[in-house]
């Protein structure tokens, strides 16, 4: 069985390979998941008679779309857009749209990979998918945003809707773009469909916390994974990349629970102060005000600017939550991490540190927490906001935060429960994977070929 299992997955990443050429991200995220899955293939051979892995990195559909619109200036750009709605085995796809000039087909289906296996993990009903443009946000005005966005959603309205694949924002898209999202969306289909989007403003059906939950739920399971080792937050030195939503409200819950948050970034450079960087400051930089993070030092001028952001992991630390993009921390900067001392990482962002990276971690015997897991807090709650619009009810933010925390300890739980079943004690990126695997597995194969 040993053979036949390590003989299937190698198949599986072959035909990957030749059916995706030039897609890297892909086939780094499709080969770290299958590799996790080998000991529980052994033992349930009928995952391979089912072709349940060949199905799996199949999409079951990919768009690929134009977007036109005019710029201030009245001329005339032409974007792309995508939606993979990769897997519906046990609900309506659901996942993000990025707008960033890196994505391309291969980005979007790492992230709808990734996402099928997140989204099982929180137990809720949603199928994985994942969209998006090249489109790049940053020096845009509002109003071409608007347009940009009226375009994307008038195709894109085709595909979607609350009962078959649900978006909601990723890196560059937040509630602004949500919001004239939705407004195109309703007048499309002349209808007040609320679930068809989520990460809305409360206002108009939004789920409170959401905003916080990945950064919030990044920490609740690091918190988590730590007390396995009888460790906290409180008094640690954390490291947090990026300085959106994510890593903003990962620093938040961090220092709230005591830690010192000392370092966070942008894609220009990184600000550091040993005594602690005063977190409200980079929320009103970074989120109300969009200027670059070297402002940082103009209002605190004990904190310093280095302008070469990959370098933040050279700050020394306890604690480093990569909130910022993929493959954004290596090998290099992992040896530099361990030599300080460093105990646990845990990825906010989706697949921020490479393979070398995560290989040298486990070698050190260094807490890890994969992004599907860490990082599952905003689905989550973007899946507690579709239940809100179909019973037509707000929760309070205590009663949101309490389900995302139960949310993210049954995960970390599951994920630990899983790593042990198949002789990985401690190894959460196995128990991840094949928590995540085994309920969309399972649906699969009652649901027939
Ligand atoms: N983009 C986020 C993620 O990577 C959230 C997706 C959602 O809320 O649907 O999981």
């Amino acid at each position: 069985q040993k053979d036949k299992a390590t003989k299937y997955v190698s198949e599986v990443l072959q035909t990957v390979k030749e059916r995706n050429p030039h897609e890297p991200e892909f086939h780094q995220a499709v080969k770290e998941t299958l590799h996790s899955l080998i000991p529980l293939l052994e033992e349930n051979p009928e995952y391979i008679n089912n072709g349940i892995l060949e199905r799996l990195v199949e999409p079951e559909r990919m768009i690929s779309f134009q977007v036109p619109w005019t710029d201030d200036t009245g001329a005339v750009r032409v974007n792309r857009g995508f939606r993979v709605q990769f897997n519906s085995a046990i609900g309506p796809y659901k996942g993000g749209l990025r707008f960033h000039p890196t994505v391309n087909s291969s980005i979007i289906k790492f992230l709808g990979f990734e996402q099928i296996f997140k989204n099982s993990l929180t137990g809720q009903p949603i199928g994985g998918g994942k969209g998006g443009s090249d489109f790049d946000p940053k020096g845009k005005s509002d109003r071409e945003i608007m347009r940009f966005v009226q375009s994307f959603m008038t195709e894109l309205s085709n595909h979607i809707g609350p009962d078959t694949d649900v978006p909601a924002g990723d890196i560059g898209v937040g509630p602004r773009e949500i919001g004239y999202m939705f407004g195109q969306y309703k007048k499309m289909r002349g209808a007040f469909e609320a679930g068809v989007l989520t990460g809305k403003s409360p206002q108009f059906g939004g789920s409170l916390v959401r905003t916080e939950a990945t950064g919030y739920g990044t920490v609740y399971f690091v918190k988590e994974m730590l007390a396995t080792r009888g460790l906290s937050f409180r008094g640690k030195t954390v490291v947090v990349s990026g300085s959106g939503n994510v890593s903003c409200f990962a620093m938040e819950k961090a220092d709230e629970l005591g830690a010192n948050v000392v370092a966070c970034s942008d894609s220009s450079g990184y600000i550091y102060d040993e005594d602690g960087i005063d977190i409200e400051t980079v929320k009103r930089l970074k989120i109300d005000e969009g200027e670059r993070i070297s402002k940082y030092v103009e209002e605190h001028p004990q904190a310093r600017y280095f302008d070469n952001c990959p370098d933040i992991w050279s700050v020394p630390c306890d604690i480093a939550l990569p909130c910022a993009t993929q493959n954004e921390l290596n090998e290099e900067a992992a040896r530099i991490l361990v030599s300080n001392g460093l105990l646990a990482v845990g990825e906010g962002a989706n697949m921020p540190c490479d393979a070398e990276a995560i290989d040298l971690f486990q070698e050190n015997d260094v807490l890890f927490a994969p992004a599907k897991a860490a990082n599952a807090g905003g689905v989550a709650v973007s899946s507690l906001e579709m239940a809100q619009n179909s019973a037509r009810l707000s929760w309070s933010f205590e009663e949101v935060d309490e389900q995302l925390k139960a949310i993210m300890k049954d995960i970390h739980d599951r994920s630990q429960e899983a790593a042990e079943e198949c002789g990985k004690p401690g190894d959460l990126i196995a128990g991840a994977n094949i928590a995540g695997f085994k309920r969309v597995a399972g649906a699969m194969l009652m649901q027939g070929i």
